[in-house]
């Protein structure tokens, strides 16, 4: 309520950047391990200590990473840039200056377009990325009186990518982090966990009186570890913000820290001026320059996009928006759907065993798509039986699916067959078995035809029985309205 009422007079305005840590086998500008997880300080070199004297080598890996974003983000990509130091003291940054971009990054301008309710879209403009450099670790709760550093992390490669202030909502912010994390898995270029600091938050936000459009001062809540809380703490933020307009004061222009359990931020720093920061561009690298043709490889490289996968999917395949967002939601998920329909014709078949079934068994063992132990021509060859009358859907489900799980390199049809699950029944034969339990039955038959609709029941089951299972429930119930009028 208290956010209702603070919305029913402020405007928020929100920016956010995230840092994505970028999946290269080394780091930015020397040898060491990328890596997550190895003993602490066991990752380093004199480089990435920050000696006198030592020279950073850029890892060119990183361009193709940031080009493949900065194309699927439409931005501008420049062409020729350099890196840039900018200053300052931590005890998790050795060198005392982070290598980075400052006027020159990599990409400018671009979009991303996100989904909101009622099948709304809105385009989400970016302000640019740039590459830069992770710091290191300082951890402040293993020793009760000292900060431990850990600098595995220093030098680690990131993308930093900055919106306009053009959020407008917490929602609009959910879903502009679940579609960047997104992009970032389907690119391959960052494994989007925020849980393990891969990708991380820095959410700008100020609000004004409905009707302005002179911004407020804002603040900036920083590293935020996961898209709930880039929620929960601007729907605080706002609340906060618009108690202390109310009063007449003013915000204070600060970095605040988010604390998940209480959901509540709280000021960490006053913000640097950027002249403090005192940069200038790095002497130790040379400029960079970006030639064509390595534009157009990656370019001709990318791969399947989301968006493009929503539009196939729900123009080509008639899948409904939900069903369509669900499967894309993990890249994995999509790309083995793709693979099913390259045996199957049946897209929304595919979905319903894809969302059903086999969701529900990688949710029981806990493991995803990717060690799911059916191959998706199989589950086509399935989704086929069951279109082409060979096995009902109960059997399919009920027997067929379980035995595939067992003996998985066996062949759908030929498990269905050494069971016997293989429908018999042709239409005439089914009509011969429907004859015969009619005939044995009389008294039923007479109540069914006297229209005792619940002897239908009766019926189906005894022939199903008979059929051991395997004739169609439908055929047999057309039989018997056709026999008994
Ligand atoms: P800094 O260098 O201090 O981080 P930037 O100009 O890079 O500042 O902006 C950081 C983020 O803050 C951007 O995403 C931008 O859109 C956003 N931003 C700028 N002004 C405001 C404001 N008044 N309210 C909310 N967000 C803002
Ligand atoms: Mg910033």
């Amino acid at each position: 309520m208290e956010l209702e009422n603070a919305l029913s007079k402020y405007e928020p305005v929100i920016g956010i950047e995230i840092h994505a840590q970028l999946k290269t086998n080394s780091k930015a500008y020397c040898g060491d391990k990328n890596e997550f997880g190895a003993s602490p300080n066991t990752l380093t070199s004199p480089i990435s200590l920050g000696h006198p004297g030592t020279l950073p080598k850029f890892n060119k890996e990183i361009i193709n990473h940031a080009v493949k974003l900065g194309l699927a983000l439409d931005c501008d990509i420049t062409r020729e840039m350099h890196f840039d130091r900018k200053n300052y003291f931590y005890a998790d940054l050795p060198k005392g200056y982070q290598i980075t971009q400052d006027k020159k990054p990599i990409c400018k301008n671009g979009k991303i377009l996100i989904r909101l309710e009622n099948n709304k879209t809105k385009d989400i403009e970016l302000t640019r990325i740039h590459m830069e450099e992770d710091s290191g670790k300082s951890i402040h709760d293993l020793d009760p009186f000292n900060t431990l550093i850990d600098l595995n992390r220093a030098g680690v490669p990131l993308l930093e990518i900055v919106t306009e202030p053009v959020i407008k909502t917490s929602h609009e912010a959910y879903q502009y982090v679940s579609e960047i994390r997104k992009l970032l898995r389907y690119l391959d270029i960052c494994d989007g966990n925020m849980e393990e600091g891969s990708m991380r938050c820095d959410v700008n936000i100020s609000i004004m009186p409905i009707g302005k459009d002179q911004f407020g001062d804002r603040v900036e809540i920083k590293n935020l570890n996961s898209i709930r809380n880039v929620q929960r703490s601007i729907d605080y933020e706002i609340v906060r913000q618009a108690k202390l307009l109310d009063e007449n004061k003013k915000v204070n222009v600060e970095t605040r820290t988010f604390d998940a359990p209480s959901g509540k931020t709280s000021a960490m720093r006053k913000k640097e001026a950027a002249h403090d920061y005192r940069y200038f561009p790095e002497p130790d690298l040379n400029p960079i320059k970006i030639e064509e043709k390595l534009l157009m490889d990656i370019q001709s490289s990318m791969p399947n996009l989301p968006n493009d996968l929503f539009e196939k999917f729900t123009k080509i395949y008639g899948l409904s928006n939900y069903d369509a967002l669900v499967i894309i939601e993990q890249k994995e998920i999509a790309f083995y759907y793709e693979s099913i329909l390259e045996f199957t014709k049946n897209y929304k078949g595919a979905t319903n065993w894809l969302m059903g079934s086999i969701k529900s068994y990688l949710n029981l063992k806990a493991i995803e798509i990717t060690n799911f132990p059916i191959n998706a021509e199989s589950i086509g060859m399935l989704i086929n039986m069951i279109d082409d009358g060979i096995i009902t859907h109960s059997l399919a489900n009920q027997k067929l699916f379980p035995e595939m799980l067992k003996f998985p390199q066996e062949n759908p049809n030929s498990i269905a067959e050494k069971n016997q699950w293989i429908n018999q029944q042709n239409e005439n034969n089914l009509e011969v078995l429907v004859r015969e339990i009619l005939d044995k039955n009389p008294k039923e038959e007479e109540r069914l035809k006297n229209g005792e609709k619940k002897l239908t029941g009766f019926f189906i089951g005894k022939i199903m029985k008979a059929s051991n299972g395997t004739a169609d429930p439908k055929k047999i119930n057309q039989l018997l309205n056709q026999l008994i009028n």
